[in-house]
């Protein structure tokens, strides 16, 4: 292992890059890392800190000496410090007077990058987006999550198609995160109570451009080895660990930006996990010889919750005897009851009554949104008992539709397209919709052999996979050709990627195999299906349905059309979203809050043929890619899931047959399918400016974060 000092001083500041995640979303940046040490940045998956430990002296030495080496060092330092030290922002020149008011992003997971294994999907996603974007056009945001030293977990496929869960323990000097020290004493260790016993965190940092995130840990000498391990994992365990966790969230990161000294004035719960921060800043009130009701009213003023589901089991809640255990001394400090403090969460749930994590982040948040407009009706109906006197079209749930970091996926080589026939700065004006009219000024070809590059490119890494597996001897032959090794680069190849769970429904396209079968092995217009995606590892009916799939794709009746490409992760999602044809997505409608995997494949040019659920309800215009099946505001009148299942799988094999096969088909004398390509610039021009993290963002600034902190700051007098 190379120590940083060996860094030569010219090259000094690579360790700097390394450290912020910013180098992972700037081409100039990462072409930095793999020009280091191309071998070390494939092999790392693209992980800049271990490229660093793993290099050469003698490598590091001949790049601090090599002329075209160094001006590109220089040109990508002068661009992050100006970033860094930029000034006027979209944030600063919208509100000035609130650029120093910080914004508190609690969340339980981040997805920023693969090497950081604290995201297990959408969730993670969309946070880790929304700090990336915070950051750029310049928000006050502060992160609050987890390190999770475990992680999620790895994923293996035995070769009966069961998903194995295996954990790697993280090694933090190998990822991109710091130790925050304490001005006294070496680390900062912050106490929090759990229940009768107090917990001791220590705390990480993340550096994404401008925005910092915190990621606390309990693996610690102080805490006894049940509090050590409280962290050690991302959703993995029974309720009580569940609930110790979101005390930690909550709570802990209450008196961790107490520690750090920082005085969020809004502060914003993504998904009910964290909800118990807002019972810490309750506490604190109550404690300063405000009334629980005064206390409360400060800060609902102050408290955004966005909640992300409509499947009532994606909504944490606690019996009363969990409840009891960890807060029946806590509650003192609130000045409540067992009955009023129960009042704050309780709900019906299909086993009993509980603590819902929703509703107390609904009862104690002036400021709630749902994450499309679809899934915003469908939360105002989820919760309309919590306002039993309110219509249910006036319900204080708004909506803000998700969107994705533009530059974290869309693909280097369509960057370069996008800068000569865009604009040049298409990046930095990328959510303004105008430009965008522009892509149909890419000539068609140049669009097509792109596109085939992207695709050769996803074949080749399914491929080094395979052989990866293969020559480390774990598996048998037939599951290396389960995972991919007889794509046809020349076949239309239909994606779907994402968590393994019953309404995603994963297997609807196998409704009739028979149907299947024959559009798979059409010999003139052959179609195939890569498949990736984790199954949580409690959910057995998600790990049943990729035991299906699995075997379908060892089947040699499929004869090779079916892919499962294991462990999807960032980095796979990269490739796939970029390299496949089309993207499926088949939600039981109206379950698909929003989904995002679509509109990173809609940027790269990969259209979408999905159900009219979440995004998909705005996103799609009638020729940007296609529909199918029971959109979300018919889904009532369906007599039952199965019908439902069938009527969609009807219309999903009718749509694939009579409109996408022929269309891909359909080529001119050049081998260039016009129609197609016709689809595909569509597709990019509506999905980057709309669902990008930009717009949605700034949503959340104008109508969620400035009103809220605006309020807050006291009158002039
Ligand atoms: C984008 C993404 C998701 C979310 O995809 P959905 O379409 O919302 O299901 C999940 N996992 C990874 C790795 C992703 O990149």
């Amino acid at each position: 292992m190379v120590a940083f000092s060996e860094i030569p001083d010219r090259i000094k500041r690579l360790e700097e890059l390394a450290y912020n995640l910013w180098w992972s979303w700037h081409p100039e940046a990462r072409a930095l890392f793999e020009i280091l040490d191309h071998p070390l940045w494939k092999k790392t998956h693209h992980n800049p800190v271990k490229i660093l430990r793993d290099v050469s002296s003698e490598r590091l030495k001949a790049v601090s000496g090599d002329p075209g080496f160094l001006r590109r060092y220089d040109g990508v330092i002068k661009s992050y410090d100006q970033h860094i030290g930029e000034k006027e922002t979209w944030y600063r020149r919208r509100f000035p007077d609130l650029t120093d008011q910080p914004i508190a992003y609690f969340s339980a997971e981040f997805g920023l990058h693969n090497s950081l294994p604290i995201y297990s999907g959408g969730l993670g996603l969309l946070a880790g987006d929304h700090c990336k974007e915070a950051g750029e056009i310049g928000l006050p945001l502060i992160g609050i999550g987890f390190l999770y030293p475990q992680g999620y977990f790895h994923q293996r496929i035995e070769a009966d198609g069961w998903q194995e869960a295996v954990y790697r323990p993280l090694d933090v000097d190998q990822v991109g995160i710091k130790p925050v020290l304490s001005p006294e004493s070496g680390r900062l260790l912050v106490e929090v109570p759990v229940g009768q016993r107090t917990v001791t965190i220590t705390v990480w940092q993340v550096q994404v451009g401008r925005v910092c995130l915190y990621l606390m840990d309990t693996d610690v000498e102080e805490n006894a080895p049940w509090d050590r391990e409280l962290s050690a994992r991302l959703y993995g365990g029974n309720q009580e660990l569940r609930i110790r966790q979101e005390i930690v969230l909550g709570i802990g990161g209450v008196r961790l930006l107490r520690a750090l000294d920082i005085q969020p004035t809004v502060w914003h719960a993504n998904e009910g996990h964290s909800a118990f921060l807002m019972l810490e800043r309750i506490r604190e009130g109550v404690a300063s010889g405000k009334s629980f009701e005064a206390a409360a009213e400060g800060v609902r003023r102050t408290t955004i919750f966005t909640t992300h589901t409509p499947v009532p089991a994606g909504h944490d809640a606690f019996p009363p005897h969990l409840i009891e255990k960890y807060f029946s001394s806590y509650r003192k400090g609130l000045g409540l009851d067992q009955e009023k403090f129960w009042a704050l969460g309780r709900h019906q749930e299909d086993w009993g009554e509980a603590f819902n994590m929703s509703v107390l982040a609904f009862h104690l948040s002036d400021r709630h949104n749902a994450v499309s407009r679809m899934h915003g009706e469908v939360t105002r109906q989820m919760w309309q008992s919590l306002w039993p006197e309110m219509e249910k079209e006036a319900l204080p749930i708004t909506s803000i539709t998700n969107g994705i970091h533009v530059p974290t996926w869309v693909a280097p080589e369509l960057n370069l397209l996008f800068r000569r026939y865009i604009t040049p700065d298409w990046v930095n004006q990328h959510d303004d919709s105008f430009i965008w009219q522009r892509v149909f000024d890419i000539p068609d070809h140049l669009l097509w052999e792109t596109h085939q590059q992207l695709k050769r490119k996803l074949f080749a890494i399914i491929r080094e996979r395979a052989r990866i597996s293969w020559a480390q001897d774990r598996s048998d032959p037939v599951q290396i050709l389960a995972a991919g090794t007889l794509l046809n680069p020349e076949a239309l190849t239909i994606g779907f990627a994402r968590r393994f769970t019953a309404y995603k429904r994963a297997t609807l396209i196998f409704q009739d195999l028979g149907r299947l079968k024959r559009l798979l092995g059409d010999l003139w217009r052959p179609v195939q299906l890569i498949f990736a995606g984790k199954a949580h590892p409690a959910d057995e009916v998600g790990k049943h349905h990729l035991q299906q799939i699995y075997r379908l794709a060892k089947d040699s009746g499929m004869e090779g059309h079916i892919a499962f490409v294991e462990n999807y992760d960032m980095h796979v999602a990269h490739f796939l979203v970029q390299g496949v044809d089309l993207w499926l997505n088949t939600p039981r409608a109206p379950h698909e809050a929003s989904g995002t995997s679509g509109m990173k494949a809609g940027l790269n040019g990969v259209p979408q043929l999905g159900i009219l659920d979440g995004w998909w309800c705005e996103g799609y215009n009638g020729s940007n890619g296609w529909t199918f099946g029971t959109p979300a505001d018919r889904s009532q009148e369906m007599a039952s899931d199965e019908a439902q299942d069938l009527a969609d799988a009807e219309g999903l094999y009718r749509v694939l047959e009579k409109e996408v096969v022929p269309l891909y088909y359909t080529r001119d004398t050049d081998g260039i399918p016009r129609g197609w390509i016709q689809t595909m610039k569509e597709s990019i021009r509506t999905t980057t400016p709309t669902f990008s993290a930009r717009r949605m963002v700034k949503e959340y600034a104008e109508g969620l974060y400035a009103p809220a902190a605006i309020k807050e700051r006291p009158l002039k007098t």
